[in-house]
């Protein structure tokens, strides 16, 4: 590890670290910094937030240090867990006595007792997270590795301190944690603690459904978020999380046609659109664009396999998805609701002739989630024939040319009819009724079309045409 010394005492530098190491003294407690961010100084990572175990009551040195750096404000107990959190700046800081801990089968929720630095190293979740730096005057910026934490980290190895069927069995959330780290920091599951994932993989059932997803999140805004799902899917965890996700795996074949292996593919696309956008439900959408396909596959004997209307399938899954999971269910649902049900909409316009009608109907569809749109068809485009990747490339280009030609004109992507339902009604003396909204749909469709121009006064003309054909007085004109 080239990390020397030097590098060391300049991630300890500054006025917290100043306050915990004198408040440590004068309490004769001894303390040290764990965890993320001390693994991170090794991976020359930033960290947001820094943990301290002191030998000692947690609690006591986080109310001395909260005193002195004047955040007494900020400063956050919980009694029940015997650990405090101060916000210094943009910094969580989080206070925990040295523990000791046993399990409860059915509970992720340990038995704490007081314990040794040992004790509570041992208890964490891989070597390179039991990784302490004293902090006290007396052996300032001295790294405690009781498990080769440093070795591992060398390896790019993800290892349980203890036997890992024991970690895993404790707090199950950890093999998920294993994978997350797997996938963001580019390390490898070590062979023994893998097994033992597949071998605890059940267990998973004890964890909330958040915890899950907040695990999840990370993966899907790690690098290249395949290696968390194929992860996931080789320990057997993915069909207990995700099973229409797992259900995308395979190939069959009839007639010797095969069709893709959608579970890669679908991981692909991710990792393609990783390159692209940070935006975790963009991701979300890229990963679950074809969720429908299993449902919508058929076989043809002149087509081959067909997965007409997965879109909308997959559109109408998400649904169910998001409430198991406690994903939340406001704009961000209806979001991937949208991408989904879209993602065929720019292939197809990029098959044929693109008419403007068509692009100005896709630009009424997206409206504000154009940009992303594009960017998932984009990420949508696995072909390992260069050519023809060239060429949807090619097409896609068109098609984003010709929506910006359209929208200078047209203004179409957010557009509110100019003619609305209470005018209608006011027009012809209507009630609401199936009538108003079947005359608003002619206006749009004929503004989409083309056929009128987006303003009040062809609207308003057309309206008066139809009004006639369909025998309504007019009111109000
Ligand atoms: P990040 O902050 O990037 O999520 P981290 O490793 O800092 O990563 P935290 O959740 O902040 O993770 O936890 C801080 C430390 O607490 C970890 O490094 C690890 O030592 C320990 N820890 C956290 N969760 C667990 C767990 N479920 N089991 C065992 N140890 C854990
Ligand atoms: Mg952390």
């Amino acid at each position: 590890m080239e990390i020397e010394k030097k590098d060391i005492l300049k991630k300890l530098d500054g006025a917290i670290f100043r306050a915990i190491s004198e408040e440590s003294d004068r309490l004769n407690v001894d303390t040290y910094v764990v965890g993320g961010y001390v693994r991170d100084i090794f991976l020359r990572r930033p960290s947001k937030d820094i943990d301290f175990v002191c030998v000692g009551s947690g609690i006591a040195l986080a109310e001395a240090v909260a005193d002195r750096l004047k955040r007494r404000k900020s400063l956050a107990v919980f009694k029940n867990f015997g650990t405090a959190q101060i916000k210094y700046r943009n910094t969580e800081i989080e206070f925990v006595g040295a523990r000791k801990e046993s399990y409860d089968r059915n509970s992720r929720k340990p038995i704490v007792e007081d314990g040794t630095l040992t004790d509570d190293l041992s208890r964490r979740d891989f070597t390179i997270n039991a990784l302490a730096i004293k902090v006290n005057r007396d052996g300032f910026g001295e790294l405690i590795d009781l498990f080769d934490g440093l070795g591992d980290m060398d390896s790019l190895l993800l290892r349980t301190p203890l036997d890992p069927d024991v970690t895993f069995s404790d707090d199950p959330l950890r093999m998920l944690r294993a994978i997350r780290f797997a996938s963001q920091l580019g390390f490898f599951i070590e062979a023994e603690t893998f097994e033992a994932i597949e071998r605890n993989r059940e267990r998973l059932k004890i964890i909330s459904e958040e915890r899950i997803v907040d695990e999840l999140n990370k993966i899907i805004l790690s690098p290249a978020p395949s290696v968390g799902f194929e992860l996931l899917e080789q320990t057997g965890l993915l069909p207990l999380i995700l099973p229409e996700l797992s259900a995308l795996k395979g190939v069959e074949t009839r007639e010797g046609v095969g069709h893709k292996d959608n579970f890669s593919h679908s991981l692909k696309v991710l990792d393609n659109l990783a390159r692209t956008s940070d935006n975790l439900w963009l991701r979300w959408a890229a990963l679950l664009h074809d969720i429908g396909k299993p449902r919508s596959k058929r076989f043809d004997p002149k087509l081959g396999w067909t997965f007409h209307g997965h879109e909308m399938m997959g559109a109408k899954m998400l649904k169910g998805i998001f409430n198991r999971l406690k994903l939340p269910k406001n704009e961000h649902l209806k979001y991937v609701e949208k991408l989904v049900s879209l993602h065929m909409r720019p292939i197809a316009l990029s098959d044929d002739e693109v008419t403007d009608s068509a692009i100005r109907r896709l630009l009424f569809d997206a409206g504000d989630n154009i940009d992303d749109l594009m960017l998932l068809c984009e990420a949508d485009i696995t072909s390992k024939n260069p050519e023809k990747v060239r060429q949807f490339l090619k097409n896609f280009a068109i098609v984003r040319e010709k929506m910006k030609e359209i929208e200078e004109k047209d203004r179409v992507r957010n557009f509110q009819p100019p003619v609305d339902g209470q005018e209608i009604m006011e027009m012809f003396g209507l009630a609401p009724s199936p009538i108003v909204g079947e005359l608003k749909t002619v206006i749009k469709d004929a503004i989409l079309d083309g056929l009128i121009p987006n303003e009040y006064e062809a609207a308003h003309q057309l309206l008066l045409d139809i009004a006639k054909d369909k025998g309504l007085s007019v009111k109000n004109a």
